[in-house]
């Protein structure tokens, strides 16, 4: 029973989880998450991140609310257009829950500041919309020992994968794309059917949860979707050997 107690009503049918359960909500709210980008995988991600309790969520987005947005960044309304998408995306996300700790980072983050924002998490989130910030954001990750969950998404297409926290026997998400693969399109010149980045938003969230909680999920696999077909695949990513990221000949 619930009772009066706001937080245990809220995450009442967590706690009725055997998979969650008292430890697993428990350990979620001790949970911190990154995420990279609060475009429309972001949204989705942090909004059911958010409603689940998950004790602390920094934003990281220097960019700002645009109209073409709109149609499928759920976090903003007209009123948000031009201002930071980070510090919009805090706002609304502590209406849906006030006793989470949620920090807006409006710089892009790099080098050493990236390496320290990683180390401070359980879980990043890759929600960004470039390879070059991917890559960086792998490295970081492998370097600090932290889980990797990478989402994309395009025309009607989505994917996303889960990679770490060790990443000895396992791939990195470099091992997945080279730097070759830079130049590959981006939604703006594409088009995006609108709640496919909310799909995968959603899958992420999923992902961040069980880890969080303790429940075992496969690494390294690279979960597709065609919501053309509405159908899913999946395909194993194989660790490279060389891999510039995670290679064992460079551990
Ligand atoms: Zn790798």
């Amino acid at each position: 029973m619930a009772g009066d107690n706001p937080q245990l009503s809220r995450h009442a049918r967590h706690l009725s989880l055997a998979q969650v359960g008292n430890d697993g909500q428990r350990r979620i709210e001790q949970g911190s998450v990154l995420l990279i980008g609060v475009g429309g995988i972001g949204c989705a991600a942090a909004s059911y991140l958010a409603a689940s309790g998950v004790g602390n969520l920094l934003l990281c987005d220097f960019d700002t609310v645009d109209v073409t947005n709109l149609g499928r960044q759920v976090l903003y309304g007209p009123g948000d257009v031009d201002k930071l998408k980070a510090r919009c995306a805090a706002e609304h996300l502590a209406n849906i829950n006030p006793d989470i700790r949620i920090t807006p980072l409006t710089e892009r983050l790099d080098g050493d500041e990236l390496a320290a924002r990683v180390s401070q998490v359980d879980v990043v989130l890759d929600c960004c919309d470039n390879f070059a910030t991917r890559f960086q954001v792998s490295d970081a990750c492998v370097a600090a020992a932290r889980c990797l969950i990478s989402g994309a998404a395009i025309r009607f297409e989505g994917q996303i994968a889960v990679f770490g926290p060790g990443y000895q026997d396992s791939p990195c998400y470099r091992c997945l794309y080279s730097d070759a693969d830079e130049s590959l399109e981006n939604c703006a010149g594409n088009g995006v059917l609108g709640p496919v980045p909310g799909v995968i938003g959603t899958m992420m969230a999923v992902e961040t949860l069980k880890h969080l909680a303790g429940i075992a999920s496969p690494r390294g696999i690279l979960r597709l979707y065609d919501a053309a077909s509405g159908e899913s695949s999946s395909v194993t990513i194989k660790k490279r050997r060389d891999c510039q990221g995670c290679g064992t000949c460079l551990l």
